[in-house]
Order: C-alpha cells, then sequence, then structure tokens
C-alpha cells in the first residue's frame, strides 16, 4: 500500500545510496514524502561504512572535497565534519614520490634519462588532433610524462590503453591546463584538506539524510520493471519483498541505479561499461603501516590502484595494536588478495606474517569507464529515459557519469529544481 497521503505526489527513489538518500532528503525539505526502495539489506551504495574489526571502513577512501559551497554547507548541517590534511603519496618505481606529481621532484629523484625524457617530451609537446585522451595527455604534458604515468595507470584502471579512452575522461578529470597548473596544485583534483564525518565513516552523512526522510526506505527490496499508464508515463513500479511481487502506484520515479540496469528493464541494452572493483582489506598487526591516508600505486605491474589506511580518518579512536588498509584493485584479477599483498611486500609497507585477516569485497559498478564513443551511448540513455516525461536519472552511475558525492547531491538539487523551481528546493539552513 502506498504510504503518501491522498492528493500527494506519490513519488518512488530507486536506490538508498548517496544520490537517491540525497533526493529523499532534499524532496521531504520541500514537504513531500517519499518511497525508497533498496535493493541490498542496508543502505549506503558506494558510500556505505562497516565495522571491521573494530575500525570503520568505507568502501576505498571516502573524503568530502568540493568546490561546491552550498553542498559543503548542507553537508556540514547535517553532521559534524573534521576537516583533515591531506596526506598522501604515490608509490612509483621502488620510490615514494609526491602526491600530486611534482615535475621537480621527478628531475631529482629518477634517474637522468628519466628526467630527460620527461623535459624533452614537455618541451615538444604535440598539437594532436583531441580525438582520445591520450591525444589530450600527449598535448597537454608530452610523451615523458606519458610513458611514465598516465598510460600504465589507465591500463590499469580501466584495462585499455588511452588511445581507446574518451577526451572527455582527460577533460573532466585533468582539471588543469598543463604542468604548470600541476606544479600551484590548482583545481579539484589537487585539494590540500578534505572533510570527513567526525564520528563514524563516510556513511554518517547518508545516515543523517536518511533520519530527515519523510517517508520510508525499504530494504531488500529490488525494483524490477515498470507499469506504463494511458500515456506512456510511469504510473507503478514493479519490486520484491518478502518473496513477493509487489507494485507501488506512483506519479514520479527518480532512478539511481546503473543505467544499464535501468535500460535492461525497458529491454534495451546500452553500450555502456562500467569498471568493476575487488577492495581487498587487510587487518594488520601493527598500529601504523603508512603515515598517509592513501597512497597511489603508479606502476603498471603493481595490481593496486590506491590503498587507504582508515585509522587516519579518525583521530578520535583509541589506540590499537593493529590497522586496516584497503587496497583498490581493478586489473581482471582471480587472485586480488594475493596480488596486494606482493605489492605491499615489494614496497615494503608489510610483511605477509603481519597480516591478521583478509576481506575482499567485489563491486560490479565501481566506475564508469568513459570508452571512446560513450557519449553517443549516453545520449541514448537520455532519449531512452527522457520519453516517460515522469523518470529521472540521478548519480553517479545513473547518469553515467564520473563523480563524486558531492556532485551526487549537486545533481539531486538541480535535478528537483529542474522539476519543482528553485525557489522550492534549497540546500541552503
Ligand atoms: C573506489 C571509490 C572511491 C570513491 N571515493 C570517493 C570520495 O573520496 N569522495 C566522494 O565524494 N565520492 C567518492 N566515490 C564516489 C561515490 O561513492 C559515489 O559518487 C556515490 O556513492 C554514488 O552514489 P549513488 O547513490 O549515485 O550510487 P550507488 O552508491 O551505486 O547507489 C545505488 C543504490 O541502488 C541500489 N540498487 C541497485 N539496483 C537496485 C534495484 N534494482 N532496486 C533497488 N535498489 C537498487 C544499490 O544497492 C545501491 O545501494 C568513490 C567511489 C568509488 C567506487
Amino acid at each position: 500500500m502506498n504510504q503518501a497521503t491522498a492528493g500527494q505526489e506519490r513519488i518512488a527513489i530507486i536506490g538508498a545510496g548517496a544520490s537517491g538518500l540525497a533526493l529523499g532528503w532534499l524532496l521531504s525539505r520541500a514537504g513531500k514524502q517519499v518511497t525508497v526502495f533498496e535493493a541490498a539489506p542496508r543502505i549506503g551504495g558506494l558510500a556505505r561504512t562497516f565495522d571491521w574489526h573494530g575500525i570503520p571502513c568505507d568502501i576505498a577512501p571516502h573524503r568530502l572535497h568540493t568546490n561546491d559551497v552550498d553542498v559543503l554547507n548542507a553537508v556540514r548541517a547535517l553532521v559534524p565534519l573534521r576537516e583533515h590534511r591531506r596526506h598522501s603519496r604515490i608509490l612509483m618505481r621502488d620510490k615514494q614520490i609526491q602526491d600530486p606529481i611534482n615535475p621537480i621532484e621527478l628531475l631529482m629523484r629518477f634517474p637522468p634519462a628519466t628526467g630527460f625524457k620527461l623535459v624533452w617530451g614537455f618541451l615538444n609537446r604535440p598539437k594532436l588532433p583531441e580525438t582520445s585522451f591520450e591525444a589530450l595527455a600527449l598535448n597537454r604534458y608530452g610523451r615523458g610524462l606519458y610513458d611514465f604515468f598516465f598510460e600504465p595507470y589507465t591500463k590499469k584502471m580501466f584495462g585499455v590503453t588511452p588511445a581507446e579512452i574518451s577526451v572527455t575522461w582527460g577533460r573532466e578529470k585533468l582539471r588543469s591546463s598543463g604542468l604548470l597548473d600541476v606544479l600551484k596544485r590548482q583545481s579539484k583534483t589537487f585539494f590540500h584538506t578534505f572533510w570527513y564525518p567526525q564520528q563514524g565513516g563516510y556513511q554518517a552523512i547518508l545516515d543523517a539524510m536518511q533520519a530527515r526522510i519523510r517517508g520510508e526506505v525499504l530494504l531488500n527490496a529490488p525494483v524490477s520493471g515498470f507499469d506504463l499508464d494511458h500515456a506512456g508515463r510511469i504510473g507503478a513500479v514493479r519490486y520484491r519483498q518478502g518473496g513477493e511481487e509487489r507494485t507501488f502506484a506512483c506519479d514520479r520515479v527518480f532512478s539511481t541505479i546503473p543505467a544499464t540496469y535501468l535500460a535492461r528493464m525497458f529491454g534495451e541494452d546500452l553500450a555502456l561499461r562500467f569498471k568493476r572493483i575487488q577492495l581487498v582489506y587487510l587487518d594488520i598487526a601493527k598500529p601504523e603501516v603508512m603515515p598517509y591516508q592513501w597512497v597511489y600505486f603508479g606502476d603498471g605491474d603493481v595490481a593496486i590502484n590506491r590503498m587507504a589506511e582508515f585509522k587516519h580518518f579518525h583521530p578520535d579512536l583509541p589506540p590499537t595494536d593493529h590497522s586496516v588498509l584497503c587496497a583498490e584493485v581493478t586489473m581482471d584479477s582471480d587472485h586480488a588478495e594475493s596480488d596486494v599483498i606482493q605489492a605491499l611486500t615489494r614496497y615494503e609497507l608489510i610483511r605477509p606474517e603481519e597480516i591478521r585477516d583478509s576481506l575482499v569485497l567485489d563491486e560490479k559498478f565501481g566506475y564508469p569507464v568513459y570508452d571512446k564513443g560513450f557519449e553517443d551511448a549516453r545520449e541514448r540513455a537520455e532519449a531512452l529515459f527522457g520519453r516517460f516525461g515522469n523518470l529521472h536519472c540521478v548519480g553517479r552511475n545513473a547518469e553515467f557519469r564520473h563523480i563524486e558525492t558531492d556532485e551526487d547531491i549537486a545533481s539531486a538539487a538541480d535535478c528537483l529544481r529542474g522539476i519543482y523551481g528553485t525557489d522550492s528546493i534549497s540546500l541552503g539552513a
């Protein structure tokens, strides 16, 4: 039975991750009732937190860093946040180097031949037509830095070469115009500080949104399809709960699930690819493994992309004699855990006998991959979903945009303002 009161718009939200909960919270602030359907037995999606050996663990490091003052203030009003100074490094060719890359350090710390290639490459940057991420990276940084970092890291992250990745990836992610900006550390990517909840893990932000929702959040309630009304709009959501097929009659639906999943509910296949991430958690028998919140591994032959040590996000935790790491692996591997242990041993961060426990989580929808030509498939998705008039897609995987929670929240607010008007939807106090 629908919970909405008579005369109120009946609103369904699919997914209780950051986007679904942000939509529910903002709609509730606007006086509306919502019903949120979540397939999993818990909220949070990719921004969830779980306790493991007494330490709050996120799905890889989750940090709030945003240039959007309205979003930041809104989140700060939801939950007490602490500002942390960023401590991170890049591990590469058996050295620890500054993050973001500092070209002067590369010149000083690597053999002269490497330094020569970096400088020569930069001074002789080509002017290629920007038809791929490869062309963009070569034009901005030159062959030396491309071979040194961009090619191996991109291959590791996406499983294909930068030549097969869309230039849109570079334009969105390398939010600097060249080496000078890298040196000056300007851009959203090169942040010095970030925000994190004072208590609990990153999910504390989502818990606070959920607590403010007017209506209900149904767990273990996967949506499987829709019924259309006589006008061709979505008239009801079909979902399963307690082993039964149910329907929820609605006037409007917000979907935050991956675009490819949603398309399949309408019998369509989209040529959009997501990268799976394996997260390898290790409980290590020493109080601290490294003095950094996270490190990147730049080498193409090291399975880890990035690794976090969660203790550094929780300065108030009582001292412990052990510490939990989380390594992200996007290389296709059937032995991610042993690959991670091998890499950490190579970099002398741990010894195998120090591992007290391990856990591997598999996230099928880790990153939207901007393969060349993905823009056409994304436009097709927009046209497909747009034809119903009352179906709206919000969030990283639903919109197929490589965004973070601050942008998910901003996107939720923008979408709602487009429907209900700027005056009805506010992030402000
Ligand atoms: C490795 C990694 C690191 C990240 N680091 C950061 C960071 O530092 N800072 C930051 O701000 N962001 C970060 N992000 C991004 C952030 O996690 C996402 O932007 C955000 O969690 C996306 O939220 P969402 O609600 O759009 O999607 P999701 O979190 O994917 O939520 C979708 C929800 O829908 C549910 N669902 C799926 N199918 C159905 C169905 N049929 N019916 C009902 N429910 C369904 C899922 O169970 C899930 O709970 C990171 C992401 C990853 C993968």
